[in-house]
Parts: structure tokens; sequence; C-alpha cells
């Protein structure tokens, strides 16, 4: 058994993890089945974008700088989502354009909340509803975990506006 060092998935997996995020073997073979499910029911697809933003953000708690990139825009795009309302289009335009801004992406620190926050419940969903509640339940309290961090998600969001 292992235990996931982003979100404390426990489980056991043989296969492979990712290479740019940290999540245990297990934990990403469990992302892997409900993205199986996204692609295979229309029904469930509607909640790929948050979901990927989610999950990717939490779990890219590496140092590299493809690590950091990655949670400081996924980050950045669930602000957008849950506070700013911004439509999906718009939000996948500000994941290319903050991939290319040339910005530091400085490392910040997982904060402890971030463990605990698994996406179990959306693998336990059994239609398309309750899956798309599951999604956004913990896209949003994976937003909520990285509280300490806003103003720097903020300030990206900030600077790609410009
Ligand atoms: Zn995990």
């Amino acid at each position: 058994m292992t235990t996931c060092p982003a979100c404390g998935h426990v489980g056991h997996h043989d296969g492979p993890a990712h290479a740019c995020m940290s999540p245990s073997p297990a934990c990403w073979a469990r992302y892997g089945e409900v993205l199986a499910r996204e692609y295979s029911h229309p029904g469930y697809w509607q909640a790929r974008r948050l979901l990927t933003d989610a999950y990717c953000g939490q779990h890219s708690i590496g140092s590299d700088r493809r690590a950091r990139q990655s949670l400081w825009i996924h980050m950045a795009a669930l602000m957008l989502h849950f506070e700013d309302s911004v439509p999906e289009a718009q939000i996948v335009a500000f994941l290319r354009r903050a991939a290319r801004s040339g910005h530091e992406f400085p490392p910040l620190a997982m904060p402890a909340a971030s463990l605990g926050v698994t996406i179990d419940a959306i693998h336990a969903a059994t239609d398309p509803g309750s899956h798309a509640q599951a999604v956004t339940d913990y896209a949003h309290a994976v937003l909520a975990a990285w509280e300490p961090h806003p103003p720097a998600f903020r300030g990206l969001i900030d600077e790609i506006a410009q």
C-alpha cells in the first residue's frame, strides 16, 4: 500500500506514476479509471475540464519547472471557474497563454490541508449527475485547501490578462 504524497489517497498499484506530477501509482491509476469513464460516456464528459484542473493542480507538487507551471496555471484556472465564472473556452485560452508567458512560477509549499482531498468520491459516483457534483465538490475542496496561495494565482491571472 502506498499513500499519495499530494492527496493522501491510500492504495496499491504496480503501474507507473506520472513523470511530471507526483501522484502515487494507485492514485494515478484511479484517476485513469475516472478519465476512462469520462471518455466512454458522453454524460460524464462535461466535467472533464474541471477535473483536469483540480487533479493536475493538486498533484503538481514537484519542484521542477513543469510541475511548478502545472500547479500555477491549473490552480489559476480553478479560480477563474469558481470565483470569476469564466466560460470553459476562455479558461482553455488562459491556460495556453499562461504556459507561453515566460512566468517564473516560483515554488509554493504544499498546504497540509491538501492531504485528505481525494478523487475517491468521484470514482464512487454511479451516474453523470452525481459524477458532476462530485467533481465540483472535489475541485472546490482542492482550491480551498490551497488557501494560502490565492494571491500568487490571482497575480498570474492579472498578468496574463494584460
Ligand atoms: Zn493523489
